[in-house]
């Protein structure tokens, strides 16, 4: 850790100053409100060890870094055959985008679009009794922190300006690839993207893909090897909405970014660590957050590759 604390104090500062071109998120009208200057950085080790300089305490809201924890609980329940339901190659076209589903039948190209998550809401919804109380718990499990939450507002605010949702979310149950009440899955869909959490409480959730046989506090499995392998595979490839190329190519780590200015990325068997900076770029990704962890992974040469 004494490794990587140093080198994370040292480019945190670099960056911290730089002029940021990047844009907070404001299609989602209560995303605006965030201090765009805010930059926080944490990182959790496979002991356990944590390390977080910056605004690393401040809770902000996750968004699509969500879709991960989505597609895990979905894949635990049902096995390989999720794949029958959506696929796992990039898609080369931004997040909400509705213009593959029309040729791919109603099979979103991947599970970290906006398409792709609301086809694993609606598997959430067939398997859980209460989705979001459930949902809620199992993140709530596999970070042993109690006090995770929804954010209401963001929850509320996705609700009323969600039009490309609703309509990529009735687009695709006209091919029959939902299958439950449309306003019930989205309804999953924008609660999950509202879960608000730190850097800290990033980087401790995600050790169960960081971590060889990970276990919870009541020493259960969360999902098997192969499955924490394939997820990190997506993570790599499509990750990064139609930037996942570049940052496989700067980073060199499997990870999730969400409009939220946050950036999750895991070194199996090592770290993962966690970047919060809202102002984003052309793509949707965190301006400083994608510097930061090229600059980190190059001091450190830890990249995977
Ligand atoms: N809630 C956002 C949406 O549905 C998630 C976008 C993201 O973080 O990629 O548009």
């Amino acid at each position: 850790m004494e490794k990587y604390k140093e080198v994370i104090e040292c480019v945190y500062n670099d960056v911290k100053n730089i002029d940021d071109i990047g844009k907070v998120a404001s299609y989602i009208p209560e995303l605006a409100f965030v201090d765009a200057n805010s930059f926080g950085i944490s990182i959790t080790n496979i002991k356990n060890e944590n390390f977080g300089i910056g605004d690393f305490e401040t809770k902000f809201s996750i968004q699509s870094i969500s879709k991960v924890l989505t597609l895990s609980l979905a894949y635990k329940f049902e096995g390989a055959e999720l794949w029958d339901r959506v696929d796992v190659e990039p898609s080369g076209n931004p997040f909400n985008s509705l213009l593959q589903l029309e040729a791919d039948l109603g099979k979103p190209r991947n599970p970290f679009i906006n398409a792709g998550a609301i086809v694993i809401c609606d598997v959430l919804v067939s398997h859980l009794k209460n989705p979001k109380a459930d949902f809620l718990d199992f993140c709530r499990e596999i970070s042993n922190n109690p006090t995770l939450n929804y954010d209401e507002k963001v929850a509320e605010s996705e609700r009323v300006s969600g039009f490309r949702n609703v309509a990529l979310c009735n687009f695709i149950k006209s091919f029959g690839n939902i299958k439950n009440n449309v306003e019930e899955v989205l309804d999953l869909y924008f609660h999950t993207c509202s879960l608000e959490m730190t850097c800290k409480e990033l980087s401790q959730i995600f050790l169960f893909l960081t971590i060889d046989n990970f276990t919870t506090k009541k020493g259960e499995k969360v999902i098997t090897e192969s499955q924490t392998k394939r997820i990190n595979a997506i993570m790599l490839t499509c990750g990064f909405y139609d930037e996942s190329g570049e940052f496989a190519f700067r980073v060199g780590l499997p990870g999730k970014s969400g409009v939220g200015g946050g950036i999750v990325a895991i070194h199996p068997d090592k770290y993962c660590i966690v970047v919060w900076s809202p102002k984003l770029n052309k793509k949707g990704n965190s301006y400083k957050g994608m510097l930061f962890l090229e600059k980190f992974t190059s001091k450190t040469a830890s990249s995977i590759f």
